[in-house]
């Protein structure tokens, strides 16, 4: 059987390269290992430059990808050292459902969609791709003129077509994140999300209060760690905003590719283009939906101007993301105006000794 191109991944990125490629009429094929629509662990959050690609390629967002309360102001950050700043968002964003949400993208893409079925590995020519997976307990292969990788952070995409790339810069910079969900009850607006910059750990720790619910996610290197630092978490919301927790909890984990903290980005090699965090894009906070689904976007846009060529569209593809990418390591190192989506002249206005720390800190935090 064979394909212009193939999609590996359902999710934001994959779900929009698909489209974009789809609507120009190439035969697209979407391969996706969970059963649609499958879960990810997610804080939820649509930022409003997500909101806006997304209503633009795939039409208004439906009720049922939304969570309650649905609008998302911006975030609050509670410096353990120092200040409270607010950071807002500079529109609103929504708290969404990711796995419906997702599903929905995949069903709106007009591709042709394979779910339940894993890919294993694949053969790159230069105008060829072979790839081997299982579905339904069965191994079979599928041939296609370009390759979309856009299975994120755990993927096999990025470590297939550049693996010494992947085992140099993605490697080291992979985090895991432990979400914990519970019973719980704050002093917190709903509407804002909860950033946490603790002294001790990795990152920036994440929250959420909603109703009954409290979210608290922690990244951490290696198999230990997130146990102290959960801890720690808790502890200083306990002081902060009154956290109380109640109810079993339950644990969700997940990796996440921080390469492009440090400028690396893997955008892939010939006809195999990588996207969203499969290719290391996540902005500083760990919102990551965005720059899934704009260079899902652009890597189509690359594909479909170097198609009937005789390039592969790789150049195409690094040379139209540069600005992007320039963009994005800029506000990692600058720390003013906005920073990925939210407005950090609170932060930056502070003149106060505490200001001055907090803005140290954070910046540390941002290339660590
Ligand atoms: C705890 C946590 C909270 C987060 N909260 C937010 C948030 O609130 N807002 C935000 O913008 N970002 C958030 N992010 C980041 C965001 O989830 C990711 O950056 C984003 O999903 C990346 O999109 P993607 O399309 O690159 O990949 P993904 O959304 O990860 O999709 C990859 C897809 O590929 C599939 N796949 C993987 N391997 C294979 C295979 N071998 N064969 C077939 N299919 C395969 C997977 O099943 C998956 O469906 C969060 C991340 C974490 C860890």
């Amino acid at each position: 059987m064979h394909y212009d191109v193939l999609v590996i991944g359902a999710g934001p990125g994959g779900c929009m390269a698909a489209r974009e490629l789809a609507e120009r009429g190439f035969r697209v094929l979407l391969l996706e290992k969970g059963v649609l629509p499958r879960d990810k662990v997610c804080a939820g959050i649509l930022t409003p430059g997500a909101k806006r690609l997304i209503e633009e390629r795939f039409g208004g967002i439906p009720p049922e990808c939304l969570d309650e309360p649905p609008v998302v102001r911006g975030a609050v950050l509670l410096c353990e050292r120092g200040g409270d700043y607010m950071l807002p968002f500079g529109g609103e964003g929504l708290r969404i459902r990711r796995a419906a949400l997702d599903a929905h993208l995949a069903r709106r893409s007009g591709a042709e969609i394979w779910d339940g079925c894993e890919v294993l590995g694949f053969e790159l020519g230069r105008f060829h791709v072979r790839v081997h997976l299982e579905m339904e307990g069965e191994e079979r292969w599928v041939e296609a003129t370009y390759l979309v990788g856009a299975d994120g952070a755990e993927g096999l995409s990025s470590r297939l077509v550049r693996p010494e790339f992947h085992r140099l810069y993605a490697v080291p910079a992979t985090e895991r994140t432990m979400l914990v969900t519970t019973e719980g009850t704050a002093s917190w607006d709903p509407e804002w999300m909860g950033l946490a910059l603790l002294r001790r750990g990795l990152g920036l720790a994440r929250f959420f209060c909603r109703g009954e619910e409290v979210g608290m996610a922690i990244s951490f290197r290696g198999d230990r760690g997130w146990q102290g630092e959960l801890e720690a978490l808790e502890n200083f919301l306990s002081q902060r905003i009154s956290l109380r927790l109640s109810g079993s909890p339950a644990r969700a984990l997940a990796s996440s590719n921080r390469m492009g903290s440090k400028g690396r980005f893997n955008l892939g090699a010939g006809c195999a283009l990588l996207v969203g965090e499969a290719a290391g894009l996540l902005d500083a906070w760990g919102f990551g939906i965005r720059l899934a689904l704009e260079s899902g976007r652009v890597a189509a846009e690359s594909i479909a101007e170097s198609a009937g060529e005789n390039v592969t569209p790789h150049l195409r593809y690094r040379y139209r993301m540069r600005e992007i990418l320039e963009r994005e390591v800029s506000m990692l190192r600058r720390l003013s105006g906005v920073v990925g989506e939210l407005d950090v002249s609170e932060i930056v206005a502070s003149r106060s000794v505490r200001g001055k720390r907090d803005r140290r800190a954070l910046r540390r935090r941002f290339v660590s």
